[in-house]
């Protein structure tokens, strides 16, 4: 069948250029450890970054919520699916992002695809303008396209040139999208700077802190509390499958925007509610992370965080400079990349292979992921086997060129 022909053409053009994925099967997890295809591995790739999913509190509150309200929803929020379980969780996050948000209020999806989807497109359309920033995730990009209103990228980091943007923007809509810690490069968006320009120029901010929810910020309140803002202009999405360690993502802000978005946004109208259980779990995770034991995971990561980034030495490697739990290496071509992946895995080690075109071309990477999870020893000895990896890659490369 020639279309199966197309595709299967398709396919072995990729594995060519090195951009087939594979999925790996896991049998078990305990805080960092897998077991996997037989294999043990110490793993430095989940964005469990406090080590919350196998946490056995947390564990105990999904037994119990699937007890009380079964294992599925039923049903969309809309209809029957709404439970005292989601309900009683957008309350306790609205009251815990409160000090950020004026007269807060918060919204729990699926996933944070689908929370990005709802705001950008429900806040949007096609007489608003959308502005995005270039490194943002797929989901905003997804959503922008979606949202069918007049788009402008603004370069990574680029507020000179945002501000041209918005200056020159005649639509009475708009909304500037951005990520508060950027996933393949770790570092840490000017929030402060891009609401300045958003209360200038009378936009919301839309703020997508998937990788900072839980672990930035005094009381793991995210990114809002790390710079300390509050905003009427703010809108800010927090991913629950990330620090959380569960599922789903939440919308806080104005109570208007989301009684808007509970009227408007197809992507939470259209769906089935999550399983309660998981909203009833993430009570339990929440409550972790805003007391003394997430003060103390998040201390650890910290820890954790500065041992691994003064601990490398690379040579030709790049290791890029992030202040996140997210560590990238940068290697360059994808062969060699995957080479170095692989060799880390058969120590033990499980870091991610980041390939175009989740990156540009000629930058992939090993990015590691640290979690509270990990021991002081576990990340000593990926820095040890990262470092005579790099020094072996190195020699034998000098060989070469001298051959
Ligand atoms: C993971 C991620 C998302 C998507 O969240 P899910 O809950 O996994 O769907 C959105 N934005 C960013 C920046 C992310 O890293």
């Amino acid at each position: 069948m020639p279309l199966l022909q197309d595709l299967q053409a398709q396919l072995n053009e990729l594995d060519e250029q090195h951009l087939l994925r594979q999925r790996r099967t896991v049998d078990q997890v305990r805080g960092a450890h897998y077991k996997t295809d037989g294999q043990n591995l110490l793993g430095f790739c989940s964005n469990d970054y406090l080590g919350l999913a196998t946490h056995p509190a947390v564990v105990q509150a999904l037994q119990e919520g699937a007890a009380k309200y079964g294992a599925g929803s039923g049903a969309s929020h809309l209809i029957s699916g709404h439970s005292r379980a989601h309900a009683a969780l957008e309350e306790q996050l609205a009251a815990w992002m409160s000090p950020c948000i004026d007269q807060a209020r918060a919204l729990y999806f699926c996933t944070g695809y689908m929370a990005n989807l709802a705001v950008i497109t429900a806040l949007s359309g096609k007489d608003a303008a959308v502005f995005s920033e270039e490194l943002n995730h797929a989901s905003i990009i997804d959503a922008v396209r979606l949202s069918r209103a007049e788009t402008s990228i603004f370069r990574h980091g680029d507020l000179t040139q945002l501000e041209q943007q918005l200056q020159a923007c005649t639509r009475h809509k708009k909304l500037v999208v951005t990520d508060s810690v950027f996933s393949m490069d770790g570092n840490i968006a000017d929030i402060p700077a891009l609401l300045r320009l958003c209360e200038q120029y009378d936009a919301w901010l839309v703020v997508d802190d998937a990788h900072g929810f839980g672990v930035l910020g005094e009381h793991g309140r995210g990114v809002l509390e790390h710079f300390s803002l509050r905003s009427p202009n703010l809108i800010y999405m927090g991913t629950l499958g990330k620090a959380a360690g569960v599922g789903g993502a939440f919308v806080a802000a104005h109570e208007t925007v989301i009684e808007w978005l509970i009227q408007k946004a197809r992507p939470y109208i259209y769906t089935t509610a999550a399983a309660p259980a998981l909203a009833h779990a993430l009570q339990t995770s929440i409550a972790l992370i805003s007391g003394d034991e997430g003060q103390q995971r998040r201390q650890h990561l910290r820890q954790l965080i500065r041992m691994f980034s003064n601990g490398l030495n690379l040579r030709d490697w790049t290791l890029l400079s992030s202040q996140t739990a997210i560590q990238p290496v940068v290697i360059g071509e994808n062969a060699a990349m995957l080479q170095a992946a692989d060799t880390l895995r058969k120590q033990g080690y499980w870091v991610g292979a980041i390939r175009p075109p989740t990156v540009p071309v000629g930058t992939a990477r090993l990015r590691v992921t640290l979690t509270a999870a990990h021991q002081i020893a576990d990340v000593h000895m990926l820095v040890q086997a990262m470092n005579r990896m790099n020094q072996m890659a190195y020699i034998a490369q000098c060989f070469a060129e001298v051959a």
